[in-house]
C-alpha cells in the first residue's frame, strides 16, 4: 500500500511560509502585487483564475484583475501587458491560458518582462531553467520537485520517467529531475513499449492528458507515482493520468487526484510571486 503524498497539506505548510514572510516584507514598507489577465469567460479558467486570486489574498499578496473580452485584438493586450512591464508597484504577470484562437500565444508570453514573468514560460526563463540560471521556474513542475523533496523521496540516483514532453509540465520536469541528479527518460506519444520504460522508473511523472491510462503494469513495486493529470469522468468526478484504485495497492508513494500535484501549482505561483520581489 502507497505512501499518500499530501499535496493539499503540503501547499498549505508553503504558503503559510510564505504569508510569514510577506508580512515581514510589508513591515519593510514593500507590498507584493501580482496582475492577474483573463481573456474570455471560459469556466474552468475563470475556477483557476480565482482559486489562484484567493491564494493571493490568504499570503496579503495584492491581486489587480484584468478581465478582457473574448474578441480583444492582440495589439490590445500586448499593450496592457507593456504597461504593466513599466508599472513598478506590479511584482508579477500572468495570462491565464489558453487565448482565443485569434491571438498568438507565444508573442503574449513573449511580451511579459523576464522580470514579471511568474508563470515561466518566456523563453528567457526557459533557457535559464536549461542552463541551470537564476530564472522563474515553471509552477507544476517546481511544485513537483517540493512534493518529493518535502515527503523525503530522494531523487539523486534515482531513475525518473516522466511521460509526456508538453513545455509547460513534461520538458520542464525532466530539466528539474535532471537538475537534482535524477537519471531521467522523458516518453512521449512516439515511445516504442511504454509500460516497460515505466517499469523501471523510481519516479514515475504522469503527465499524459489521458484519463486513467496508467494502470499498475506501467509501475515498478515500490515506485512513486506523480499523477498530473486533471480530468472530469462521466459522473463529473475529478480523476488523473492514473488508475489511482489499481496502482495504490503496490506503488511506494502516490499522489491523489484532486490534493496531489493540482495545489502545488498555485502554492508555487505564490512562491514565484514572493521570490520575484525579493530579486
Ligand atoms: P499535453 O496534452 O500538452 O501533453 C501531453 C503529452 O503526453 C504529449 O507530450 C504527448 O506526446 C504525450 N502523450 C499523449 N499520448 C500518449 C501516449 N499514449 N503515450 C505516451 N505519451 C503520450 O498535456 P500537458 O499540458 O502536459 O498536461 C498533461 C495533463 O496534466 C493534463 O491532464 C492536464 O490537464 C494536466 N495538468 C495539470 C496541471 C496541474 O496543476 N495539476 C497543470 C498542467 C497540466
Amino acid at each position: 500500500m502507497a505512501y499518500v503524498i499530501d499535496g493539499k497539506k503540503i501547499s498549505q505548510e508553503i504558503k503559510d511560509e510564505l504569508k510569514e514572510q510577506v508580512e515581514a516584507l510589508k513591515k519593510d514598507g514593500k507590498e507584493i502585487a501580482l496582475a492577474v489577465i483573463q481573456v474570455g469567460t471560459d469556466p474552468a479558467s475563470s475556477v483557476y483564475v480565482g482559486n489562484k486570486k484567493k491564494a493571493c489574498a490568504y499570503i496579503g499578496i495584492r491581486s489587480e484583475s484584468y478581465e478582457l473580452p473574448e474578441t480583444v485584438v492582440q495589439e490590445e493586450l500586448i499593450s496592457l501587458i507593456e504597461r504593466l512591464n513599466q508599472d513598478d508597484k506590479i511584482n508579477g504577470i500572468l495570462v491565464q491560458l489558453p487565448l482565443p484562437e485569434h491571438i498568438d500565444e507565444d508573442a503574449v508570453i513573449k511580451a511579459i518582462s523576464p522580470a514579471k514573468d511568474v508563470d515561466g514560460f518566456h523563453p528567457e526563463s526557459v533557457g535559464a531553467l536549461m542552463i541551470g540560471q537564476q530564472g522563474f521556474l515553471p509552477c507544476t513542475p517546481a511544485g513537483i520537485i517540493q512534493l518529493l523533496k518535502r515527503s523525503d523521496i530522494e531523487i539523486a540516483g534515482k531513475e525518473c520517467v516522466v511521460i509526456g514532453r508538453s513545455n509547460i509540465v513534461g520538458k520542464p520536469m525532466a530539466v528539474l529531475l535532471l537538475r537534482e541528479n535524477g537519471t531521467v527518460t522523458v516518453t512521449h506519444s512516439k515511445t516504442k513499449d511504454l509500460k516497460a520504460v515505466c517499469k523501471r522508473a523510481d519516479i514515475l511523472v504522469a503527465a499524459v492528458g489521458k484519463p486513467r491510462m496508467i494502470t499498475r503494469e506501467y509501475v515498478k513495486d515500490g515506485a512513486t507515482v506523480i499523477d498530473v493529470g486533471i480530468h472530469r469522468n462521466a459522473e463529473n468526478k475529478l480523476c488523473g493520468d492514473v488508475d489511482y484504485e489499481d496502482v495504490f495497492p503496490i506503488a511506494g508513494a502516490i499522489t491523489p487526484v484532486p490534493g496531489g500535484v493540482g495545489p502545488m501549482t498555485i502554492a508555487m505561483l505564490m512562491n514565484n510571486c514572493v521570490s520575484g520581489a525579493l530579486h
